[in-house]
C-alpha cells in the first residue's frame, strides 16, 4: 500500500536541517505499524509526508502505486481527503463544535448533506460508546473521550489508512491502553494503521516497530 524509496527532507527556515536522509519503508494493507525514535528524529516529518501534508525533496513515495510527488495543492487535498485519516496527540478538535459536528466534519468536505452527516456521525459515536456525549463540546470531555472522537472523525470518511502521531501522548496509562485497544480493534476490522509513539509498551502491541535513527530507518522489529 505504501512504498517509500530514498526519501529525503531538509527544512530551510533557519540553517538547513537535513531530517530524513534516505528513508526506505514498505507498509502493506491491513498492517498495524509503529514508528519509534528519539525526540526530533523526524517521526512527525515522516508521518506528514505519508499523509501528504508535507512535500519531500527527493526519492519516491507510492501510495497504492500512485506516485505522490509534485502534486498540486488541489490534487494533494483530494488524495488526502479520500485516502487518509489523521489522529493527533493534541486531538485537534474544533472547540466550538460539539462531538457530533466534529466527527461529521470530513463529510462536510465531501459535500454530504447535513442530515446524512449527522446520522453517520451518530453511528460512529455509538461505536465509540460516546452517543450520550454527542452534543457536548470538547471542553466538556475527558482526554480519552476526545481521542475517541478524533478516531471516529478519522474513520468516518472510510480512509484506506489512518496515521496517528503520538495518539496516547497526552493520556494517562490506563486511558492510553483504552485508546490503543480501540486502534487495534479498528485494525482488526481491516484498517491499515501507522502509529508514531515513544512508548515501548504501545509499540510492542503493533505488528512491527520501525525505528528511525540519524535520518534513516535504523531497524525494523517484526513482532507478529
Ligand atoms: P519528531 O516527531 O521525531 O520529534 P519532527 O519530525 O517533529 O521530529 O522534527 C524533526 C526535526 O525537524 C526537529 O529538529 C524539528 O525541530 C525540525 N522541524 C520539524 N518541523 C519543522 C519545520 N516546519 N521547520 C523547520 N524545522 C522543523
Ligand atoms: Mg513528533
Amino acid at each position: 500500500m505504501i512504498r517509500l524509496e530514498q526519501i529525503h527532507k531538509t527544512y530551510h527556515n533557519g540553517s538547513p536541517l537535513h531530517v530524513l536522509k534516505g528513508v526506505d519503508l514498505e507498509i502493506g494493507k491491513g498492517e498495524l505499524v509503529s514508528i519509534m525514535g528519539a525526540s526530533g528524529s523526524g517521526k512527525s516529518t515522516l508521518l506528514n509526508i505519508l499523509g501528504i501534508l508535507d512535500d519531500y525533496d527527493s526519492g519516491n513515495y507510492y501510495l497504492n502505486d500512485v506516485l505522490i510527488k509534485n502534486l498540486s495543492e488541489t490534487k494533494a487535498a483530494e488524495y488526502r481527503n479520500r485516502m487518509i485519516g489523521f489522529v493527533f496527540q493534541s486531538f485537534n478538535l474544533i472547540s466550538f463544535k460539539n462531538a457530533m459536528e466534529n466527527v461529521a466534519l470530513p463529510l462536510y468536505y465531501q459535500n454530504v448533506s447535513r442530515k446524512k452527516r449527522n446520522m453517520q456521525a451518530m453511528e460512529y459515536l455509538e461505536k465509540m460508546g460516546l452517543k450520550e456525549h454527542a452534543l457536548h463540546l470538547p471542553s466538556e470531555l475527558s482526554g480519552g473521550q476526545k481521542q475517541r472522537i478524533a478516531i471516529a472523525r478519522a474513520l468516518i470518511a472510510r480512509p484506506q489508512i489512518i496515521l496517528a502521531d503520538e495518539p496516547t501522548g497526552a493520556l494517562d496509562s490506563k486511558t492510553s491502553q483504552e485508546v490503543m485497544d480501540l486502534l487495534k480493534e479498528v485494525n482488526r476490522e481491516g484498517m491499515t494503521l501507522v502509529v508514531v509513539t515513544h512508548e515501548r509498551d504501545i509499540a510492542t502491541q503493533t505488528n512491527k516497530i520501525v525505528h528511525i535513527k540519524d535520518g534513516i530507518i535504523g531497524s525494523v522489529e517484526i513482532l507478529r
